[in-house]
């Protein structure tokens, strides 16, 4: 077969494949350009899932008749003149291919007009061929019509999915945009019915709870920056995490991306700090900022994907901002947490087990373990200061001379954590309480483990890693490769404060351990650590992650039995330490420790 080089048509449809996949893309494009030209409104109006009918007006800049005429051809761009401005690109396209792609499979009509020509100019174009060139009257921007896209290409039309799909996808689209720029109005309307209004506004959070359909305070601000990277944006509460990943979005300098690394970033975060469920995921909204020079966008103009220079970087800066942004809204509603040493634990009245579990280990170990009388006299003395209590008060007389905006039932209920008067407890499983503003009714499990948690957790953090000499060494026999998977790990498990010698290669020897794990059998200890350094490390942080597993599964060993027995003393030592206690809604696994029913609540359920 001879060499044929493609005549011009036929390789601008081919190549307008490559660009436009589908309606959605056709409408990302034209909103897209919308964006770039400065619109302040953007209406897009869709047809047949947008196979028929696609129309996107914009209030933008428009277009003089000379670049309108340009605009079709391949590689014709205003947005690049040299090739150094690919680096240091702004705006959304740079391209030049989307409008050239775009006539050249279907039926396309531009209407554009700029605010200082009198008329504006009207161009029509089918599968890539000019018809029609004109002077129109228009208002200044752009409108863009496509109609019957892909209809010289039929083969793609296969492709597309029903109506109703890719309407969905158009939708998900201009949602992304609504987003990003809260600063732009966008109206979507579906065979004439308007299906999205956003107005513009100067309100991020309130369009994005528009949006994610979010009441006020489920969502938290945070903001982080570093290096150059600036990242700000909303998160959901702890306990307002969803059942699905659909409202996790990722925007960079504008740009809606698809990063699964940055979203496990986000959960980790959740995961590191107050703890998220294995079946739930955080809702979040995150843009981030950097200089377009770290970042390459210059990928398949389809895809959401985009290379950063520093991922690594990046990374590990999202999830500062989300923790962030979980600590700073944990904070804000007036809890105070500060964990504080005390000479005298007041532990006293306590049965000897519960006091161990909640003081540290008990006298006979505390001969067995050096440094031990450290650990023990560390405790949560509450902080339930009176300013604290003071600053409640201050809160609950605000609401009352009715200034302030209403206080929700969330805001009620941390309001008077500190007082808790125990009521009793139910069927060995839950602990009721009352505080002046409704009924608490607690997980006795999920809440003592947090509490156990976050002391052991203290403990850690306050002595960093005590050493404990082992007086007998501990020597283990595993296969050879077990053995070379701590081999390869050795400067990590030093950093845990562990120290093992490899006399011959199925043999191990323990001679070291940290304080913390001195109650911990070793055989399955060791066996948790080759678990996890073959199967669950990232690189990141790996040490911290593999002691906060260590102390969750100790904690929940520690605590109080859901259907244990417990005395009036013991629930009420719980009910005391809850209001000291940080991420006091969940246990450290992420589950919910208690319910909350105000009194106003239970007066509408009775017809008070
Ligand atoms: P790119 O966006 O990559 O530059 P396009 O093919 O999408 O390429 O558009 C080509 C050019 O047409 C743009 O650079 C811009 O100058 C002009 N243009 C396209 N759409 C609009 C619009 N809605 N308003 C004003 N100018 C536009
Ligand atoms: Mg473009």
């Amino acid at each position: 077969m001879s060499i044929q080089v493609l005549p011009p048509k036929i390789a601008d449809q081919i190549a307008a494949g490559e660009v436009v996949e589908r309606p959605s893309s056709a409408v990302k494009e034209l909103v897209e350009n919308a964006i770039d030209a400065g619109a302040q409104n953007i209406e897009i109006f869709i047809k047949s899932g947008g196979k028929k009918h696609i129309e996107v007006r914009d209030d933008g800049r428009g277009m003089e008749k000379e670049d309108a005429k340009k605009c079709f051809l391949r590689h014709a761009t205003s947005k690049i003149k040299h090739i150094d401005d690919l680096f240091s690109i702004q705006s959304f396209g740079f391209r030049g291919e989307a409008l050239a792609a775009l006539s050249a499979v279907s039926d396309f009509e531009l209407l554009t007009k700029t605010a200082t020509s009198n008329a504006g100019t009207k161009i029509n174009i089918s599968a890539g061929k000019l018809e029609d060139i004109s002077s129109a009257p228009a208002n200044t921007g752009t409108h863009i019509i496509i109609r019957d896209l892909f209809f010289p290409t039929p083969a793609r039309l296969q492709y597309l999915k029903t109506e109703e799909t890719e309407y969905r996808t158009i939708l998900n689209e201009i949602i992304s945009f609504a987003l990003s720029k809260p600063e732009i109005g966008f109206r979507l309307f579906k065979e004439g019915k308007q299906t999205l209004d956003f107005p513009k506004t100067e309100n991020h959070i309130s369009r994005i709870q528009k949006i994610l359909k979010n009441e006020e305070n489920d969502l938290l601000k945070t903001k982080h920056e570093n290096s150059g990277l600036k990242i700000t944006g909303f998160i959901s509460r702890p306990e307002k995490c969803a059942k699905t990943k659909k409202h996790q979005y990722l925007f960079v300098n504008g740009r809606r991306i698809e990063d699964f690394r940055l979203n496990f970033a986000v959960r980790e975060a959740y995961r590191q700090s107050c703890g998220i469920e294995k079946h739930l995921h955080p809702v979040f909204v995150l843009y981030l900022k950097l200089d377009p020079i770290l970042v390459d966008v210059n990928v398949h103009p389809r895809k959401l994907e985009v290379k950063f220079s520093e991922p690594g970087e990046v990374f590990s800066n999202v999830k500062k901002a989300v923790i962030f942004g979980l600590e700073k809204g944990n904070k804000s509603i007036g809890i105070s947490y500060k964990p504080q040493y005390t000479s005298q634990p007041r532990h006293a009245r306590m049965s000897n087990k519960f006091s161990e579990q909640m003081f540290g280990p008990s006298f006979a170990e505390k001969n067995v373990i050096r440094n031990e009388d450290q650990l023990s006299n560390f405790s949560f003395e509450s902080e339930r200061s009176s300013s604290l209590r003071v600053e409640n008060k201050l809160k609950t007389s605000n609401f009352k001379t009715s200034e302030q905006p209403p206080v929700t039932n969330r805001q009620k209920e941390q309001e008077t954590r500190g007082n808790l008067k125990l009521i009793g407890q139910l069927a060995r499983k839950y602990i009721l309480a009352e505080s002046e503003n409704g009924l608490f009714i607690f997980d006795q499990h999920a809440l003592h483990e947090r509490q156990r948690f976050e002391k052991l957790y203290a403990e850690y953090e306050t002595k960093k890693i005590c050493i404990q000499k082992l007086l007998l060494s501990e020597k283990i026999s595993m296969p050879e490769a077990e053995i070379s998977i701590l081999q390869e790990n050795t400067e990590e498990l030093a950093g845990l404060g562990f120290k093992i010698k490899f006399p011959d290669a199925q043999t191990l020897e323990i001679t070291e351990i940290p304080i913390l794990m001195a109650k911990e059998n070793l055989q399955i200890l060791i066996q948790d650590l080759i678990n996890y350094f073959e199967n669950e490390k990232i690189a990141e942080h790996s040490v911290q992650k593999l002691l906060r597993k260590i102390l969750e599964s100790r904690s929940c060993r520690e605590a109080v039995m859901f259907g244990d027995q417990l005395s009036p003393e013991e629930m009420q030592k719980l009910l005391d330490d809850f209001s000291t206690t940080k991420w006091n809604l969940l246990c450290p696994h992420g589950r919910p420790n208690h319910v909350f029913w105000g009194f106003e609540e239970l007066d509408r359920k009775f017809h008070r």
